[in-house]
């Protein structure tokens, strides 16, 4: 501690107080004997004598605080001299008395054997025995005891406050370096500064951050002597001290040669003064101090710039998350316009989230899993960066290995080293042991999963991985509930336009796409016909062989029917026993060519074997009318085609009829039963 020019002022005030009270005059010198306030009396002695004085002060002053007490040494010149030592912690003076001598005897021997060498005449010697005041080591004793006890309440205030004042600057410093910090500082400069702040101001000798991987801390940032003997070791995360520390916010310190060998530190590492700092909840950054010496108040200020530390650190990270985040949003907003046209492809939907989460995650492979039918095992529906025909071989168990119980569970996981964390055996076509693994949901059921693997970079997958697979994740679950109900739709829509028991379109769906045809060559001004089929001696079919037998029969005409038309025809069933047909673009010759393709292949083709029905085959009548020769309406052109019908009945059944002008007489001899049409 160096004393201020207000604290020599002090002391010489000291000085003289010290002379008024006792008569005895100091001078004050500090540890490394450098007079800081000299004694009131001047000294008169000449050169000659000068330095043996001097010596023997020095030795006075060092051997007072070797032995560190007050001590009286006889000097020189056969006087007395008491030497006070006063220490206040680092703070050291000693003050030095002058010359007093105790008897006559002393002046007497010192004058004889030194005076004439000194310059000093025997009036000297008289002046000097009628200055004598004191004859009593035992009271100079005492006095210098009381001016040990005043001198050292003196200076155990200086200390006081050089310390404060020191503490105040540190503490101040320390304030300015972290209120300067700007909204850009990066995580390292942070570190950086933590480390500045304690080897410059707190004299740490060597100086750690470290921050925490999976299962230890790792050292990112180390300054001091022993930089390289401490920068590769990492903290095991359980290590009790550790985890206590870590779990109860608070510092340590550790000096046990055997602690910190188990730590995994070398033996220069006698001591170390851990200090986590809590970022946010469970991230701890640590801020470890080594062999150095911090007292009660350095441990409570780092701890509190450690808390300080934690808040910009967070700060930071918010702003990066957040960063990170409109990045993902940008991210799942592709994800989402990539996602959309597969949506009512199940197959190609698997594809595109396999496609689109290993792009975004940067993973070289990637797959679906589905449950088999079974509901025991998944198989593998979609895959990326892995051999098809492994991938198909593939089998997992429900509730087993990683996807199987991420699918049983429903909840993601992610595995940063699968040999480390699971104990199990990475597969050989794998390249890291980092994988994740995520449920594929609608509503709350699980339906598939997706694993990721191998990112490209070698790097294991991280939080922020993960939590933009989450987003991702729900986002599919969106996409793949639409493709359900669009499924689910679809298949709504198609029973709601099939009958059922020929699988043909029903009358309902015809009669729109009988409107849709119409409008259409009213537009364009073409043509297409319309055909009405009806089977002949159903009744008598129906009687002699059964319902049950009229139906097959019923769907074999349609499966003959499907089969024998063109694609752009569009076939349904009428009404009972009736069919009509569509036949875009298409006149009443070309009609009529397809209308007997279809006749003869019914006639033909038709496997079913019967016992009583008396016909050789199941005939059709087809009556055809065509727009726009036939009728200009709806309405007539059906009426048309089935009066072309009603003559292919009654001319012998088994033929087709294009509706002419000569049909439209009335027809007396109709049959009650084709009053339907
Ligand atoms: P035609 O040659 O003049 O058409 O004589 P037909 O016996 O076929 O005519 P009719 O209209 O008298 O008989 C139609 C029969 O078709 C009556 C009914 O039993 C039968 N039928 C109608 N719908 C079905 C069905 O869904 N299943 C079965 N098995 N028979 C049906
Ligand atoms: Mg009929
Ligand atoms: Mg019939």
């Amino acid at each position: 501690m160096n004393l201020s020019i207000a604290d020599i002022t002090a002391l010489t005030e000291i000085r003289d107080s010290i002379y008024g009270l006792t008569k005895l005059d100091f001078a004050i010198y500090n540890h490394i004997c450098r007079q800081l306030v000299p004694s009131i009396a001047e000294d008169h002695l000449s050169l000659i004598g000068k330095e043996e004085y001097n010596n023997f002060i020095k030795y006075g002053i060092e051997n007072s605080l070797l032995r560190s007490g007050i001590s009286i040494f006889k000097g020189p010149m056969h006087q007395y001299q008491c030497f006070i030592p006063v220490r206040f912690g680092d703070a050291v003076l000693v003050l030095a008395g002058t010359s007093l001598y105790i008897s006559d005897k002393d002046i007497e021997e010192f004058f004889s054997a030194k005076g004439h060498g000194y310059g000093l005449s025997l009036q000297d010697q008289k002046l000097w025995v009628e200055k004598i005041s004191w004859n009593d080591i035992a009271s100079i004793s005492d006095a210098c005891n009381n001016i040990q006890r005043m001198v050292n309440l003196f200076l155990s205030d200086c200390y006081e406050k050089h310390t404060n004042i020191e503490k105040y600057r540190r503490t101040m410093t320390v304030i300015d370096l972290l209120s300067d910090i700007d909204q850009d500082i990066t995580e390292e400069k942070v570190f950086s500064l933590l480390s500045e702040i304690v080897t410059l101001l707190y004299k740490g000798d060597t100086v750690s951050v470290m921050v925490r991987t999976i299962d230890k801390y790792v050292p990112v940032l180390t300054n001091g002597r022993d930089k390289e003997k401490v920068e590769s070791v990492p903290i095991g995360s359980n290590n009790v001290l550790i985890s206590d520390a870590v779990n109860n916010r608070r510092n340590f310190i550790c000096s046990e040669p055997k602690e910190l060998m188990r730590l995994g530190y070398p033996e220069e590492v006698r001591s170390l003064h851990l200090f986590p700092i809590a970022v946010n909840g469970k991230n701890i950054i640590l801020l470890c101090v080594f062999n150095t010496e911090l007292t009660r108040e350095d441990v409570d200020t780092l701890s509190k710039t450690g808390i300080f530390i934690g808040f910009i650190l967070k700060t930071i990270k918010s702003q990066k998350a957040y960063g990170k985040h409109i990045e993902d949003m940008a991210a799942l907003n592709l994800a989402t316009v990539e996602l959309s046209p597969s949506f009512k492809d199940t197959d190609a939907l698997f594809d595109s989230i396999v496609e689109i989460s290993a792009r975004h995650m940067n993973a070289e492979k990637a797959s679906i899993m589905v449950p088999q039918d079974d509901g025991q095992e998944l198989f593998i529906k979609a895959v990326k960066g892995l051999n098809r025909l492994i991938a198909d071989k593939i089998r997992v168990k429900i509730g087993e290995g990683i996807a199987g119980k991420v699918y049983q569970e429903g909840k993601a996981m992610i595995v940063s080293d699968i040999e480390k964390n699971l104990s199990k055996k990475k597969r050989a076509h794998y390249k890291t042991g980092s994988f994740v693994s995520v449920p594929l949901k609608i509503g709350s059921e699980t339906i598939a999963v997706l694993n990721l693997a191998d990112k490209v970079s070698g790097e294991i997958f991280s939080e922020d991985d993960m939590e933009f697979l989450r987003s991702f994740a729900s986002y599919v679950s969106i996409a793949l509930e639409g493709a359900h109900y669009y499924r689910m739709s679809e298949h709504l829509r198609t029973l709601s336009i099939t009958d059922s028991l020929t699988g043909l379109f029903n009358r309902r769906y015809f009669d729109d796409r009988l409107f849709e045809e119409f409008q259409r060559a009213v537009r364009y001004k073409s043509v297409f016909s319309l055909a009405i089929f009806d089977i002949d001696d159903f009744k008598i079919f129906n009687d002699t062989e059964g319902h049950v037998a009229g139906d097959d029969v019923l769907k074999s005409i349609a499966n003959v029917s499907k089969e024998s038309l063109r694609s752009i025809d569009i076939v349904a069933r009428y009404g009972g026993e009736e069919f009509s047909v569509i036949m875009p673009l298409t006149d009443h010759d070309i009609a009529f060519q397809v209308a007997e393709r279809l006749r003869e292949n019914i006639r033909d083709l038709i496997q079913l074997r019967w016992e009583k029905f008396p016909n050789e085959n199941i005939t059709v009548s087809i009556g055809i009318a065509t727009y726009p020769k036939d009728g200009k309406d709806i309405r007539t052109l059906i009426d048309n085609a089935d009066k072309a019908l009603y003559k292919a009945k009654v001319s012998g059944k088994d033929r087709t009829v294009v509706w002419t002008e000569s049909l439209s007489e009335p027809l007396k001899d109709k049959p009650a039963s084709d009053k339907t049409f």
